[in-house]
This record gives structure tokens, sequence and C-alpha cells, in this order.
């Protein structure tokens, strides 16, 4: 008899867990409590258009990429509808202080020229720079899914420093020490407390080559779905988890929110942690320190996000993610500078992501658009015991203000782009929390503190024998993250190295 994994969850960590283990002749379930499958790879439908919940900007698609390497192994990889971003512009960065834009290319030479262009006199700095970018990803053999031969971990000194000051090492210029920390806000970075080695993993995804799911990411979640299904595992979506049911430290049982019972040999959690803990029955089955832990690990910051239906023919397809930044000393603070005169809530949304989603079909012109505006939990605290769609007329007001403040931006670099909307729809960090469940509706989970390693690092296997985690709480976030991370998951059952291995025979057969 297959030994049965119970999966609480289907976010991009739940999927893809299920999908190895199924793959492994685990019987897979997942229980997922909204209606659609995916967590963050979600799709909505407004204004009859199709949006995606987040902007989905993904790496380790190209050839030879982990995620690709990932999906080969699985068999979906002809199922996944990429679409790479040119080289030559992947991501391009408005400062409005000087009204300047800074165009940055992938491909190692090609960033190193494409910066250079801008600070000549940083060549060598810069190129340096990338070299160090490279041996700090290269410490981590899971990014590179190379088996592991290691039982300690030891890293260099650059891998755990922070952030800004391996930075400050290489680059020498005060402003394109700035600009290279543009990507900050895809990891919800903090200047002195976010680890290198997360800059430097983040970097290189953008440096090795972008992509978008044509069509949606929610075309990815089902994949993974079918996937699981395909192999006899069960996807059961609309019906949440509600209680955990422990004898000592082993899990018994869970109960759904429509009274299902379900028994597993594995329980595996995709949640925020904080959220799972609040579902045991028994709190105490998990030591108090650990729950503690859980509770005190701070969250990288959340986002006000604005969904743009554009008049047909109105605005040009953009292949680049946008980025506007106030001024240069911005930069770092992006997720927290949203607290003005003492007051969270009137403050300016002072740099926004933008991207416009492709179709499958895509033409030059585009039908919609995604921004994304870091934003910290306080700006929303005083709303935060309200739910989807009952948190009143001051709130709705508040997020109309929020959007005619962005809007106002874009024109700064898009004069009459107001002209281009036809829609409006807006989100804010409160919507994340209420439909993934995370905590403070956090971006990426669990915030890393170089200064603090020990306490923002939460193993995959937990007190509870039979419990194990997944997802972008535990080691990595994002869509490159959340994959390898899911095989140190499936490793604690497989055992270790067992996935990395298969993926590799994969390609040697
Ligand atoms: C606005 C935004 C933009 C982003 N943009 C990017 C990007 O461009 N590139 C990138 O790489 N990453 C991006 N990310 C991050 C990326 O989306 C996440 O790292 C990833 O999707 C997290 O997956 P997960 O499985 O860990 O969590 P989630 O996707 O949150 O999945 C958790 C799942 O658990 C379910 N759940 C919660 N409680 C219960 C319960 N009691 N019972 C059953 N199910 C439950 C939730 O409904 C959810 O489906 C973005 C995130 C956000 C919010």
């Amino acid at each position: 008899m297959a030994k049965r994994a119970l999966i609480i969850g289907g976010g991009l960590g739940g999927l893809f867990t299920g999908a190895i283990l199924a793959k492994e002749g685990l019987d897979v379930i997942i229980l997922e409590k909204n209606r659609t499958i995916g967590g963050g790879l979600q799709s909505f439908k407004r204004f009859g258009e199709v949006f995606d919940t987040g902007m989905h900007v993904v790496g380790g698609l190209q050839e030879g990429g982990n995620i690709r390497r990932i999906c080969q192994y699985l068999g979906i990889w002809d199922k996944v509808h990429a679409k790479a971003i040119p080289s030559e512009c992947i991501d391009k960065i408005y400062i409005a202080e000087d009204k300047h834009y800074y165009e940055i290319a992938s491909g190692k030479e090609q960033y190193v020229d494409s910066l250079s262009k801008y600070f000549p006199h940083q060549h060598d700095n810069l190129v340096r720079y990338v070299e160090a970018i490279c041996r700090i990803v290269n410490e981590m053999d899971l990014f590179y899914l190379r088996p592991s031969s290691r039982d300690m971990f030891s890293h260099s000194e650059e891998f755990n420093m922070s952030a800004d000051g391996f930075i400050a090492k290489y680059i020498t210029d005060e402003r394109l020490r700035q600009i290279v920390a543009y990507i900050n806000p895809i990891y919800g970075g903090c200047a002195d407390t976010t680890p290198a080695f997360i800059h430097a993993t983040i970097s290189i995804l953008h440096i090795n080559g972008l992509s978008r799911f044509a069509g949606g990411s929610q075309r990815f979640a089902d994949t993974l779905c079918d996937s699981i299904k395909s192999r006899g595992g069960k996807v059961i979506v609309g019906d949440g988890v509600q209680h955990i049911h422990t004898d000592g430290r082993n899990i018994t049982g869970v109960t759904t929110c429509n009274g299902q019972h379900f028994t597993a040999d594995y329980y595996i959690s995709d949640l925020h942690p904080c959220t799972l803990i609040s579902l045991f029955d028994t709190p105490s089955a998990l030591p108090k320190a650990y729950r503690s832990r859980l509770q005190e690990i701070p969250n990288t910051y959340s986002s006000f996000l604005l969904y743009l239906k554009l008049k047909p023919k109105s605005f040009p397809y953009l292949d680049y993610t946008g980025f506007y930044v106030q001024g240069y000393d911005r930069i770092w603070d992006i997720g927290s500078s949203l607290m003005v005169n003492g007051n969270w809530k009137n403050s300016k949304c002072e740099a926004f992501l933008y991207m416009t989603p492709p179709e499958i079909d895509q033409g030059p012109f585009s039908q919609k658009m995604i921004i994304a505006a870091p934003m910290t939990w306080q700006v929303v605290r005083e709303w935060e015991c309200t739910t989807v769609g009952h948190r009143g007329s001051d709130y709705e007001e508040w997020k109309r203000t929020k959007a005619d403040e962005l809007l106002a931006r874009m024109e700064e670099m898009y004069p009459d782009f107001r002209a281009c909307v036809e829609d409006v729809n807006s989100a804010s960090p409160l919507t994340i929390r209420d439909y993934f469940g995370t905590k403070e509706g956090s971006m990426f989970g669990y915030a890393k503190d170089c200064k603090n390693m020990a306490l923002s690092l939460v193993p995959v296997v937990t007190k509870i024998s039979n419990l194990l985690l997944t997802g972008q709480c535990i080691n990595l976030h994002g869509f490159c993250g959340v994959p390898l991370t899911a095989i140190n998951t499936c490793e604690a059952i497989l055992g270790r190295n067992y996935v990395i291995n298969k993926i590799n025979s994969h390609f040697q057969s």
C-alpha cells in the first residue's frame, strides 16, 4: 500500500510537493480552502478579463534552468506557456527625482554592459560584483540541483553579510549602489538585515533571464494539479482544514470546514506557520518555545495592488517590468517608507512595480496592467478585524485614494495614462491575508535577518513526528524558491538527494 501524504494548502508549495510525491508513488491528497487552486498563482476574473493575483515575473525557466528541469522531470514542461522576456531590457527603472530611466539587460556581460552605459567608471567593479553574486549562489547545491553530501552547511562570510554591505563591498559609486539594489521589492528586502544570499539569488535569476506566464499563472497551477490527479492523487478545493487532531507529538487526523475527516501517514503544511499553529486542537502538541519562535519571526512587507483593464489599442504591451521610485535614497525603503508625519493611512505610494501580463497570442497592445506598491501591514491595521466585502466605506475611500495616487504617478511616465484605463480594481494587504491565510498579508512570508539567521530559518521537519512544512516561509520564497523547498520537503520522506538524483538521472537517460 502506498503511503498517504495529506497536504494542507494548494499554493505553489503544496502543488509542487504533491506533484513530486505523486510521481514517486505516494498517495497524495491536497486540501485547499479556496474554490480555486494555486494560492499566489491564482487568477481571477474582473471586467471580463482574467487577472493574475501577482506579477509573476519568473526565473529558472530558461534552457537548463532549475525550475524548467524540475518541470521536465515531472513531465509537464510541454504544457507550461512560458514567454521569455527579451534580454535587452528585462527591467526598466524610473527615478522620479531626476526623471532618469535605467534599462537593465539579462545575461552576465549584457547586465554589466547595460549598467556600465550609465556608470562607465564602474565597469570593472560591476564585473567583480556579478562574479561575487555567482560565487554566493554557487554555495547552494539545491539551486543547481546538485546532490549534497554535507551534513553541516558552512558558508562564506559574504553569504550571510547584509545585502547593502555586500553591494558596497564591490560598488564604489553611491548612485550605482542604489540602482543595483532596485530589485529588493522582489524579495521584500531591507538594506541592513536581508542577507546577501537572498539578494544574490534573486539577482542571478534576473541575470540568467526571466519569463512570464502567457495566458495567466493559473494555467501553471492547473497543470501541476492535473499532474497530481493523473497519478491517482486527489485535489479537494473549497474545503479548508479547520482542525488538526493530535495524540502527543503525532497528528492523528484533520477535519475540514465541511466536516470531512482525513487521516494520512504524513501531513504536510503549505500554510504560513502562524496560520498552521492556529489549527491545532491541542496547541501544546507543539512546544511553547517553537510556537513562540514562529510567532516572533518578522514577515516581509505586503503590497497594495491595482488591476487595470485598459481600453482597446490604447497602451502598448511592455515586455519588461517597470519600477517607479521617487528618489535614489528611497530604493532601499520601498516597503517601509510609507509613514509620513506619523500617519500611515495618508502616506503616499512612493515606489511601485508595473507590468502588462501577456496573453497567449500577445499583440502590440496591452489589455491590462498590474501595479504593485509595496506596503506595510501597519497601513491597514485599523481594518484588520474586517472581512472581504465588509470593510466599510472609509476603507473603500482609502483604496480609491491609493489608486488615484498610483495613476497620477503613472502619468509622470505616461502622460494621459488615465485615458487608457477602462476599469480599476484594487487589493490591499488585507486581501492577501484573507485569500491566502498569510500573516500580515506578507508577500514573501518570513523575512530573513542576517543579524539573526537562527531565528528566521525554519526547517522542513517539525517537533511533530509526522508533520512536515513546505512553502515560501521555509527556505526560499517565490516562483523559483518554493519548488526548491518542495524538494527538501519531499526528501525528508524519500531520503536525502533522492529527488535530486531522480531529476539528474532523468536528463542522463
Ligand atoms: C502580490 C504578489 C506578487 C508576487 N510576485 C511574484 C513574482 O513576480 N515572482 C515570484 O517569484 N514570486 C512572486 N510572489 C511570491 C509568490 O507568489 C509566492 O512566493 C508563492 O506563490 C508562495 O507559494 P506558497 O505555496 O508558499 O503559499 P501560498 O500561495 O500562499 O499558498 C498557501 C495556500 O494555502 C491555502 N490555505 C490557507 N489556509 C488553509 C487551510 N486552513 N486549509 C487549506 N488551505 C489553506 C491558501 O488558500 C493558499 O492557496 C508574489 C507574491 C505576491 C503576494
